[in-house]
């Protein structure tokens, strides 16, 4: 097969951002509009919160699978964020990349440095929270926490956002729909970067010239 003819792979997408800073309500309404995108489910030890489903919004599974997983290399990247474990598995990934479908990981900075490693085409995206106070207001407003967790969360959020500078694009989430679009348009330009519009460019520029000459006659006006 020459790479005009190979099947498209798709794109990876390396979303992060600090705990509360609104990254499964954009991941929820992008995932809306962009039907084609497959969400790849992690692989956690931490227990499910109310309305969490096994399988859908994360694989629960136990410490000893969790390890088996690590020993036989299972994962694509692995990181432990506040007390538990966190992994993606690398074959449901490969698998639905070389289907030709785009994959979006929701991850921590840990594993994000992890992927862009092994997966140094894959696009990052950071979600910045518009302030530290309007973390802290979001924080609170989930009323999941206590205030000491809040503060342990925040000082973790300032952690993760020092390092935000592995990331390709920072993206303020102010409010959803415009951060969704946000993304939407770097996920737009990204499909369009050289290496993934090369297959096309080969093809425009392999064809015949004396064909291309054949199919045309002097003084036809092109189409714009
Ligand atoms: P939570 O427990 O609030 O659902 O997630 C905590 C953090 O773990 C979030 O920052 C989330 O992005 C991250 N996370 C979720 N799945 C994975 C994963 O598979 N790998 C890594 N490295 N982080 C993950």
């Amino acid at each position: 097969m020459t790479a005009s003819t190979e099947k498209r792979k798709g794109d990876l997408i390396v979303l992060s951002g600090p705990s509360g800073v609104g990254k499964s309500t954009v991941i929820r309404e992008l995932l809306l509009i962009r039907k084609d995108i497959h969400f790849s489910v992690s692989y956690t030890t931490r227990a499910p919160r109310t309305g969490e489903r096994d399988g859908v919004n994360y694989n629960f599974i136990s410490e000893t699978e969790f390890q088996r997983m690590v020993d036989a290399e299972e994962l694509l990247e692995h990181a432990e964020y506040v007390g538990h474990n966190y992994g993606t598995s690398w074959k449901v990934i490969r698998d639905h990349l070389d289907q030709g479908d785009d994959v979006l990981l929701d991850i921590d900075v840990q594993g994000a440095r992890k992927v862009r490693e092994r997966c140094p085409e894959a696009v990052f995206i950071f979600v910045l929270p518009p302030s530290l106070e309007e973390l802290a207001r979001r924080l609170r407003a989930r009323g999941t926490d206590e205030e000491d967790v809040i503060a342990h969360r925040l000082e973790r959020a300032k952690e993760e956002c020092r390092y935000c500078d592995v990331y390709d694009y920072l993206v303020v989430n102010n409010e959803v729909n415009r951060t969704v679009q946000e993304i939407l348009s770097i996920l737009n330009v990204y499909s369009m970067r050289s290496t993934r519009r090369m297959p096309f460019a080969e093809r425009v520029f392999q064809s015949s010239t004396e064909d291309a000459l054949a199919a045309t006659a002097p003084g036809e006006e092109a189409k714009p």
